[in-house]
């Protein structure tokens, strides 16, 4: 019997599968794999992805493992990203390319960074103590104007939540932070438009980006079990019981699946652990794809557009088609348009929502009058975002310690409980395989 279970065959959970070295058993509740890494066929041949799955390979061995399993298949993009603000369009990175916007804005931005990194100068003084939260170390970062104009209401939109409810840890490890150097030539114009971590990206030639899952599946000595899902774990005995009632024992676990949804399955968690575990909150996504046909606009280009402001609903909006021609059939584009916690009012009154993301998309003239809508389908992602709230750091450390004293490991941006990418799936997906190769 095996003694080493994988729950889920999502890009970590498949990831993990491909590199262990031992008898295994990979579980899937869904008929495919890839999890939210899925493309789904709509209309006419529209290809969408589950709002936009870029690859940003960094990590020279995942580069090398992508090519081999998918030879020739890769093709590499440069970023074409914008932000929506006071009825322009000024190019991704904002902090480095507040030129084109209103005078006063970009005044805002660039005075607010200077006082925020030399305080004397405008007769202020550094505070002492350390930021308390996310806005804080926002504001210390990049001053007062980029963070009124950008960072605070972008972030707040997207995470439903105010700022000073999120920790500086989130601060900490995912803003890059600029120099001064590229603020100030940004704000005169000179382009910036290559700076951050997505700059250039891959994609799959054929299939979306489900072509990579299924390459990795088929890669596997032993495939998954697909249709199978876990229903109930009983720690204390190691086992796993399956909606077939099948009972599975392990000695090891590795759980992708959402860490919240997992601990619900969990009999035997201790008080401490169901505590920790209510203390877990995450912001859920809500997005259209929608297929239009017709001739586009000077704003079709895009690859994907920031919205920070309120009177838009959606906080991003990408297009599959501007990336990838194919992803639509000719004479057609496709759109995704990703929505957080302002949206949840209008869930109950879908055909005003549809009608307000048109008339918004509209407004900005990502569509224009005479395109055609062919179809909007409404999808939810219900833990895309975890809060790094002040309880984060310790409520997903006191449930991971439980988990892993009964052979349980946690991966993945949702099994574990974190935030993450299609490449830091695959890595931790291998860190936890090569943990149980070498024990
Ligand atoms: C809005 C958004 C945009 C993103 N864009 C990008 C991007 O451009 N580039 C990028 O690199 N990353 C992007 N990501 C991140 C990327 O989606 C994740 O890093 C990746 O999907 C994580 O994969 P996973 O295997 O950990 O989780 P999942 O894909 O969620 O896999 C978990 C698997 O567990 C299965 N499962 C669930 N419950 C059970 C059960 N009871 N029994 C058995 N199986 C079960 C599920 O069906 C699923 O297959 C984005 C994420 C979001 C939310």
């Amino acid at each position: 019997m095996p003694e080493t279970l994988i729950l889920g065959a999502g890009l970590t959970g498949l990831s993990c599968a491909y590199h262990l070295r031992r008898p295994h058993q990979l579980l899937e509740k869904e008929a495919e794999p890839g999890g939210v890494v899925r493309t789904h066929v709509r209309g006419d041949g529209f290809l969408c992805d589950g709002t936009g799955h870029w690859l940003h390979l960094r990590n020279p061995g995942m580069r090398a493992l992508v090519e081999k399993l998918l030879p020739g298949q890769l093709i590499e993009y440069e970023r074409k990203a914008v932000i929506h603000l006071q009825g322009k369009f000024t190019p991704f990175p904002f902090q480095a390319n507040t030129a084109g916007l209103p005078a006063q804005t970009v005044l805002d931005c660039l005075l607010g960074l200077l006082q925020a990194r030399h305080p004397e100068d405008f007769g202020r003084t550094a505070p002492s103590a350390p930021p308390r939260n996310f806005r804080e170390s926002l504001e210390r970062m990049f001053g007062e104007g980029i963070c009124r104009h950008f960072m605070i209401p972008y972030n707040e939109k997207l995470l439903g939540v105010k700022l000073e409810e999120i920790s500086t840890d989130y601060a900490d490890r995912f803003i890059p932070k600029p120099s001064l150097e590229d603020v100030i030539k940004g704000a005169l114009g000179f382009s910036r438009e290559s700076l951050g971590y997505n700059a250039k990206f891959v994609y799959p030639r054929e299939e979306g980006i489900s072509a990579l899952p299924k390459a990795l599946a088929r890669a596997l000595p032993t495939p998954p079990r697909y249709q199978t899902s876990v229903t109930k774990i009983h720690l204390g005995s190691q086992t796993a019981v399956l909606a077939s009632g099948e009972k599975v024992s392990f000695r090891h676990l590795l759980n992708t699946m959402p860490l919240v949804d997992f601990l619900r399955l969990v009999e035997d968690l201790s008080p401490k652990g169901r505590e920790a575990a209510a203390r877990l909150r995450a912001a859920t996504v809500h997005y259209y794809d929608i297929g239009v046909r017709g001739q586009g606009t000077p704003r079709s280009h895009y690859h994907w557009v920031y919205f920070p402001e309120p009177d838009f609903i959606f906080y991003r909006v990408g297009s599959y088609s501007a990336v990838h021609p194919s992803a639509a059939p000719p004479g057609c584009r496709s759109y995704y348009v990703e929505m957080s916690g302002g949206v949840d009012p209008w869930l109950k009154k879908p055909a005003e929502l549809q009608a307000r993301v048109l008339q918004d998309l509209r407004k900005a003239e990502i569509l224009s009058g005479g395109d055609e809508i062919l179809f909007m389908e409404l999808c939810r992602i219900p833990h895309a975002y975890v809060l790094f709230d002040p309880h984060y750091l310790t409520s997903r450390q006191i449930v991971e310690e439980e988990l892993a004293s009964h052979g349980v490991k946690i991966a993945g941006r949702w099994g574990g409980w974190n935030y993450g990418g299609m490449e830091d799936a695959l890595l931790e997906g291998q860190a936890a395989a090569e943990s149980w190769n070498s024990s």
